[in-house]
């Protein structure tokens, strides 16, 4: 129904938009060209939307997460696109309301959370703001860095903020995490227990990275409470509508479009996108900032959320992932959509 709704929110933006464009260019006053503009027009949003998923919806490459075992049962097939504007239109196509396995793409909005209770600072001397140039669950990273310095996007930082969120006992610091993304996507977001259930009977990996952390004294809570907090994290459910919901708060300067609740003081916002561009894509991320030129965020369910600051959030879901861990659907499309738009921040509009 919530969706239902949404949809015909866009509809309705679309007519008022296509309606804003005919008189604009029968009164001669203005160009409808989305260029002369600070944002592309409705028509044109809609159009790279469509095309990014027409385009890659056939590709075939990479293959689902299988290291989490309930991950590697998602039909493959599965692609949606999104953009969602700074003031909540919403631009579809493909599997938009599918609900998948937010994994890593919940990291930069935790972190949001810890940054709004302890100030940006915080993250920075309690976990790190360096790339590692290592993959997302590497244990390497925390031996060589000085003062086991990572940041907070790889596993090793995620388990840490999730151990710096303010609370009492383990099950308030689980709420303030699920109640925080549910807040970003302006819906309740829900644990997925089965993906829940297989993610925590497998995680030995993460199990040394947070016991590890405990014995470098850069863990501020119990491991394994940290361990099934950020484990049951990771199991929220998310569809790739909510995902854009979640990224358009950030290029709202902090502020749900839909809900207008502030989630994060706006100055704190540069630089959690800071740390988006240079680590979202893990050890992928040079590669990321060169082709598409935005903050964003991967995670190996599928997902992958990027931000325009100022303008809008482009959302992507398909299960298969490339050696990195990236879903390669999702970030060919979000590319493609960069590039038509010339979205890349270091583009100088
Ligand atoms: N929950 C996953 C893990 O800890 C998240 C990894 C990811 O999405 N890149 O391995």
């Amino acid at each position: 129904m919530v969706n239902d709704g949404k949809r015909l929110h866009s509809l309705g933006a679309m007519f008022v938009g296509v309606f804003a464009m005919v008189a604009i260019n029968l009164t001669g006053c203005a160009t409808a060209d989305a260029r002369d503009t600070s944002m592309p027009s409705v028509v044109e949003l809609q159009r790279v939307v469509d095309e990014a998923h027409a385009k890659f919806k056939d590709l075939k490459d990479g293959k689902n997460a299988d290291y989490i075992p309930i991950l590697a049962t998602v039909p493959s097939e599965l692609f949606g696109v999104v953009i969602v504007t700074k003031d909540g239109r919403i631009y579809e196509a493909g599997d938009t309301d599918y609900m998948f396995a937010i994994e890593s793409t919940s990291k930069p909005f935790n972190a949001a959370l810890v940054m709004k209770e302890q100030g940006a600072q915080a993250i920075k001397d309690k976990i790190g703001v360096e790339p590692t140039g290592l993959p997302f669950n590497s244990k390497l990273a925390l031996e060589i860095y000085d003062a086991r310095s990572v940041n907070p996007l790889v596993n090793a930082g995620a388990i840490a903020q999730v151990s710096m969120v303010q609370a009492d006992n383990e099950d308030e610091r689980w709420q303030k995490v699920q109640q925080n993304l549910s807040a970003f996507a302006g819906e309740d977001l829900p644990l997925m227990d089965e993906v829940y259930q297989s993610e925590y009977k497998t995680s030995w990996s993460n199990r040394a990275i947070a016991n590890l952390l405990y014995n470098y004294e850069r863990l501020y809570a119990e491991p394994e409470e940290s361990m099934r907090v950020y484990t049951k994290m990771c199991s929220v459910g998310v569809t790739t509508k909510q995902l854009g919901v979640m990224g358009a708060t950030l290029a709202n300067g902090g502020v749900n479009p839909l809900t207008g609740k502030r989630l994060l003081p706006e100055e704190d916002v540069p630089e959690l996108l800071a740390i988006m561009l240079t680590a979202g894509f893990y050890d992928e991320s040079g590669e990321w900032s060169f082709s598409a030129g935005l903050p964003a965020k991967t995670g190996v369910g599928g997902g992958i959320v990027a931000v325009v600051p100022g303008e809008m959030a482009i959302a992507a879901f398909s299960p298969r992932l490339n050696e990195a861990g990236n879903s390669v659907r999702a970030l060919n499309a979000i590319n493609y959509i960069s590039d038509e738009l010339n979205l890349s921040i270091f583009d100088g509009r």
